[in-house]
């Protein structure tokens, strides 16, 4: 059963009320088989799951696409709805507010900011990006009170991001990453891939090729130095860099899991991409 819920006081009286264990998907909305992914991953293990479909104003720099963010609660529910039917005995809260000063009151001043790790690659093109994040996300887990919380591991450094807040501020919720659900072409689904013409989306493909073929050649022993500094004369990347998986450290010289993360431009939009390689 899902249920709509477009207010704080009612989000809180509801909780108040419950025992059940309560998983929880954060996310901002124009649902795609992504989102769905990591919502039938709570079905499976939590009771209750909450969604909040939330476009988070704190996130989004001066120049970027706030106001454009897609916004489809009706086709989001309808896709959740389908999703629920195969749990018939697990109950969805879908968390909507309207209003932004539901989830950010006047005079709530508090910001997350998770130092480091927040400021590099994407915080570093994105300055303030995962202040934004962190603090939205602490914010939300403070009003549904999850045991547990699913990120897709599409957002690599987003989801490193959280799983450091939450070990910071010693909250008492497990953080579950989720695999990428990618187009049968490769592309990483996002509400974003929407903003492509269909010559764009061909041309995009250029990301998943490129990292698949730097992941082959780690996994066959050779390095992919050259093939990327080749690959980096095309202005379109944002970065496309490799780092250690765990501490996100440059040196992956004796690093056991690589991870290659990368944006790439395509027009005005950014494609966020990354590939996890273990070695042997
Ligand atoms: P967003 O609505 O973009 O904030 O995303 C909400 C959640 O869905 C985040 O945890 C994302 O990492 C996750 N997500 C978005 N796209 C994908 C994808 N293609 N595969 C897996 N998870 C995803």
């Amino acid at each position: 059963m899902v249920t709509l819920i477009t207010t704080t006081a009612v989000l809180k009286q509801r909780r108040s009320s419950e025992t059940s264990s309560v998983g929880f998907v954060p996310t901002m909305g124009n649902l795609h088989q992504g989102h769905i992914s990591l919502l039938k991953e709570a079905l499976k293990n939590d009771d209750v799951v909450y969604l909040s479909i939330f476009v988070n104003p704190k996130q989004f720099g001066p120049n970027e696409d706030f106001n454009r963010y897609p916004r489809t609660l009706e086709n989001d529910i309808n896709l959740i709805n389908e999703a629920a039917v195969d749990f018939p005995n697990s109950q969805v809260f879908v968390y909507a507010p309207t209003d932004p000063q539901e989830v950010f009151p006047a005079g709530m001043d508090q910001t997350i900011s998770v130092q480091g790790l927040g400021d590099i690659l994407e915080g570093k093109i994105r300055p303030g990006h995962f202040d934004g994040v962190a603090t939205v996300v602490w914010r939300l887990f403070d009003l549904v009170k999850p045991q547990r919380a699913y990120f897709g591991l599409k957002d690599f450094q987003q989801y490193h991001v959280i799983r450091q807040m939450v070990k910071d501020l010693a909250l008492p919720i497990k953080i579950q990453g989720m695999p990428i659900v990618r187009e049968k072409t490769g592309l990483a689904l996002s509400s974003r891939n929407q903003y492509l013409t269909s010559e764009q989306k061909e041309a995009s493909l250029i990301l998943f090729r490129t990292l698949s073929t730097i992941k082959e050649l780690i996994i066959s022993g050779k390095s992919p130095q050259d093939y990327m500094r080749d690959a980096l004369k095309d202005p379109n990347w944002n970065y496309l860099v490799l780092r250690d998986t765990e501490t996100f450290s440059e040196d992956i010289t004796n690093s056991k899991n690589i991870s290659i993360l990368a944006v790439y431009q395509m027009g005005n939009t950014r494609l966020l991409d990354n590939m996890q390689v273990e070695v042997l």
